[in-house]
């Protein structure tokens, strides 16, 4: 497994719409494994493949990893190893090829989303508290997952980016605005301290 780097905003290769995996084979899940890797390594509980860049319509979650972003940062490090990860566990990886939303609950929530493409910001974004996702596992198998609450919320999230959607673009173009200022502002800093 790799880590590999992750595209931020504003690269444009974050508003691809990405295509559908025609068959699960072991390049396929050598990009899941590659995608969780990097996405542990950065203290995510969701990627999609076009995150590293990849138009395909892949997506990888560990929500269980929440308990783990929300501790200090000096303490993780060491764990984020991810030595060996279990790949069926309930409450472990997860793995989407072509997800599809087959069902959404009229009810919404508001949840506190960020996003590693979107690096140090955080909003609230309104969204169907549940909803039913039909999509291919880590086999290639035919899935079907009721999800609620931060799962459903991931889910969501993640499949906005197989659409070339980025959380912002879920805010006022006033927010969208002042963060991509504050992240060009800061990418200018990091450039002049070098
Ligand atoms: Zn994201």
């Amino acid at each position: 497994m790799t880590i590999r780097p992750i595209i931020e905003v504003p690269d444009k290769r974050l508003k691809t719409v990405s295509q559908p995996v025609t068959e699960v084979t072991d390049d396929t899940r050598a990009l899941m494994n590659d995608m969780l890797e990097t996405m542990y390594d950065a203290n995510g509980i969701g990627l999609a493949a076009i995150q590293i860049g990849v138009a395909s319509r892949v997506i990888v979650m560990d929500i269980s990893q929440r308990a783990q972003a929300d501790s200090p940062p000096e303490e993780k490090a060491e764990e984020d190893a991810a030595e060996d990860i279990d790949l069926t566990g309930e409450t472990g990886p997860r793995f989407f090829v072509n997800p599809e939303i087959v069902w959404v609950s009229e009810e919404t929530n508001n949840y506190q989303e960020g996003c590693l493409s979107v690096p140090g910001f955080y909003d609230d974004v309104e969204r169907p508290s549940q909803c039913r996702v039909a999509f291919l596992d880590y086999d290639g198998a035919a899935q079907e997952l009721e999800c609620d609450g931060l799962l459903a919320t991931c889910i969501q999230h993640e499949m906005d980016h197989l659409e070339g959607i980025v959380f912002l673009d879920r805010l006022s173009r006033l927010k969208r605005q002042i963060v991509l200022k504050k992240i060009a502002k800061a990418e200018r800093d990091a450039a002049g301290a070098k």
